[in-house]
């Protein structure tokens, strides 16, 4: 039977038929007309009853949020299941589709490019958390505002009105001064456009990072060519020029030469470094060894201008010996290079609250705490002229630091101007060894 038939036959069999028996009853056994009073008063009856029941159905479809279907009896009951039966069925897909739609929103802020959808009219429609970031744009606040009049770009107006879809536009960040956006237009038929954007601070902090360097390599390669130019052009013109002369044009040409050769050496020793993640090898360097022949190179270097002294306990290092040599050599090659004659130098290797500490201490010419901050940059030079003259390429601490990066050891730097500087290298626990 359908479910519109068996409505009916319930409404007959509980509504119609009982007041229809009954009124026959009567009707045969007390005459006709109180057969009729009787129809009459039971389908009034029946009605009455309807009436109460409608009116508990319409109590309960006015309170949306009544689970239980309303309390109705008679051939209505059937109405009231069939309505509720409807009632969970919509209230269960309106919940899935609210599920979905926050798990879509939730999936929308985890995307790290901005996304906004704007109407024709550039109104906003809609953003993820990303775009709050990346354009200052919030949602519900900036809901229906033109975007124009949020992102105040100079040019964006224009780029919106005729986007390219090879070239996006370059914003900076309304909140960080340093950070970058790229935002592309992605039509979303008619009537909506996406607007996405992609942070690529990191990638323009990059280019201007190689640009820096390849203006300052241009830079520092360019002033000793221009002087061995010069001298080469000078002796092919010159023919009066004595032996004497010709000897010293040479050996200055010779110092500019070794110049750019000490250069080219730590550029390639920082790529090196910056290309590989951690040394090729490692073993156990004993450290009183190499603190004699960092001492011996220092002697040399310093052709007996400085008072070296040596301090070590002794307990070996594990570590990429060639690495270690080249940083602490820097180390110790900047102390005798900044400290004026007569001064003292002390290289040190002492264990110190568990951890290994390399130290080289001057009496040198000081360092101004306001550049501490920046001395491993490459070519960064507090006195680029005292560095020029020693023979400083300004590369040597950049290259400390990466070689310690790789032992995870830190740099500590302390130093006063006029009385010295301490470059203390500090080597985790874990890499000490005891000399068997
Ligand atoms: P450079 O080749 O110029 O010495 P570094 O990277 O080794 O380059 O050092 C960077 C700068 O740090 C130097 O130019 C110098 O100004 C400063 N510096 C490094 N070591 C010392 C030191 N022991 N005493 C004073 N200044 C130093």
């Amino acid at each position: 039977m359908t479910p519109r038939r068996q409505w009916l036959a319930t409404a007959v069999l509980t509504g119609v038929l009982p007041v229809l028996a009954t009124a026959v009853l009567a009707g045969l056994t007390l005459g006709a007309d109180w057969g009729w009073a009787v129809a009459a008063l039971g389908w009034l009856f029946v009605i009455l009853v309807q009436l109460r029941e409608l009116s508990n159905l319409a109590a309960w479809l006015d309170a949306p949020d009544s689970r239980e279907p309303a309390n109705v009896r008679g051939f209505c009951s059937e109405l009231v299941r069939r309505l509720g039966r409807r009632l969970r069925d919509d209230s269960r897909k309106l919940a899935q589709a609210e599920a979905g739609l926050h798990s879509f929103r939730e999936a929308m802020d985890a995307v790290p490019d901005g996304l906004v959808i704007i109407d024709t009219q550039h109104r906003i429609q809609w953003s993820n958390r990303a775009a709050a970031v990346h354009l200052g744009i919030c949602l519900p606040r900036d809901g229906g505002a033109i975007i124009e009049q949020l992102v105040r770009a100079p040019g964006f107006a224009e780029y919106l009105g005729n986007p390219d879809v090879n070239a996006p536009f370059v914003v900076q960040s309304p909140a960080v001064r340093t950070r970058y956006y790229a935002v592309r237009v992605v039509s979303l038929g008619e009537h909506s456009q996406l607007l996405v954007s992609l942070d690529i601070s990191d990638a323009r902090r990059v280019e201007s990072m190689r640009s820096t360097f390849v203006a300052n390599v241009s830079h520092e390669l360019r002033t000793p060519l221009t002087v061995v130019s010069g001298f080469l052009e000078h002796f092919a013109d010159d023919d009066t020029m004595t032996a004497e002369q010709r000897q010293h044009f040479t050996r200055l040409m010779s110092d500019q030469t070794t110049r750019m050769l000490s250069l080219v050496d730590d550029l390639l020793t920082l790529s090196r470094l910056e290309s590989e993640d951690a040394p090729a090898s490692e073993e156990e360097v004993e450290m009183d060894d190499l603190l004699a022949q960092l001492l011996a190179e220092a002697h040399s270097l310093s052709e007996g201008r400085h008072r070296l002294e040596l301090i070590c306990d002794g307990q070996a290092l594990q570590g990429n010996r060639k690495e270690l040599h080249s940083a602490f050599g820097n180390l110790v090659s900047n102390a005798i290079r900044y400290t004026p004659a007569g001064g003292d130098i002390r290289i040190e290797w002492r264990i110190r609250e568990g951890l290994g500490a390399f130290c080289v201490r001057d009496s040198g010419v000081g360092i101004p705490a306001e550049h501490l901050p920046r001395l491993t940059e490459r070519f960064y030079r507090v006195d680029r002229g005292r560095s020029r003259d020693s023979g400083g390429t300004g590369l040597g601490l950049a290259i400390v630091k990466h070689i310690l990066l790789r032992h995870q050891a830190t740099l500590v730097v302390e130093s006063q101007v006029g009385k010295g500087s301490s470059f203390r290298a500090e080597f985790p626990g874990w890499r000490l060894k005891a000399v068997g």
